[in-house]
């Protein structure tokens, strides 16, 4: 459950500083965000990939988040240079977690136009039909990413349950700020270090690795609209 958690009234009001220390002053926001971050992986590989670049992962699960809090507390204390600044960040300082629920206040967190990259990575399914006003992507939800998402931005989904992947695909292609994008188009636009971390980098997708399952991925720009 999650009614003891606290939102920021706005994203100007959410202390970025205390995130992203090395950071501070910098007016920066994070670009990338991971929905329903699990243990990580995503993060952790990307951080390194796009030090300039804040990342932000949300869970809601208390001791998930836990976790990776403190899995990005160890990185960053390896080899932290002594005067971390924007320009010496240090390892894993553009990288945070915070523990929410992404289904509620998404706008609070983020300002308009501001992610260039959101990820949905094997969400939970919400199988039965009464549960599916759960599932992380609806229409209401895409009006709140699309907000929040740069024009250009991607959305990346996958998933190793096909009725999830056609669902989310569907919501996506019927959504008019978005339009799909292929994995080949991203890999020649320079974003395949990307698509391999989402296959391959997170904890859910080594577990589907293991049990030889399938992997649906679905991509998604966010186009730009006379009137934004
Ligand atoms: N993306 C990770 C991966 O690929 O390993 C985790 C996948 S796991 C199946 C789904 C995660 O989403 C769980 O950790 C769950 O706690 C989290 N989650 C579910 N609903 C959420 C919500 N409304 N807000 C934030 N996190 C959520």
């Amino acid at each position: 459950s999650d009614h003891a958690l606290s939102y920021p009234p706005s994203p100007e009001q959410f202390d970025w500083d205390a995130h992203y220390p090395a950071f501070a002053g910098s007016g920066k926001t994070p670009e990338f965000a991971d929905i329903g971050c699990g243990f990580g992986g995503l993060l952790i590989a990307l951080a390194p990939l796009f030090p300039d670049t804040l990342m932000l992962g949300m869970e809601i699960r208390v001791q998930v988040s836990q976790y990776v809090h403190d899995r990005i507390v160890a990185l960053r204390s390896t080899s932290a240079p002594a005067d971390p600044s924007p320009d010496t960040p240090g390892p894993y300082q553009n990288v945070s977690i915070a523990r929410a629920n992404s289904m509620k206040f998404m706008p609070n967190y983020f300002p308009k136009h501001s992610l260039s990259a959101l990820f949905f990575l094997f969400p939970d399914p919400h199988f039965k039909a009464r549960k599916h006003k759960a599932r992380i992507i609806s229409p209401t939800l895409l009006a709140e990413y699309a907000y929040i998402l740069k024009p250009g931005g991607i959305v990346y989904t996958i998933t190793d349950v096909r009725d999830l992947h056609d669902w989310m695909r569907t919501h996506l292609e019927q959504f008019p700020l978005f339009e799909p994008v292929s994995e080949q188009e991203l890999r020649d636009e320079g974003k395949g270090p990307i698509v391999d971390a989402v296959y391959t980098s997170t904890e859910e997708g080594k577990k589907v690795e293991r049990n030889k399952g399938d992997k649906w991925l679905a991509c998604f720009r966010r186009i730009e609209a006379k009137r934004d």
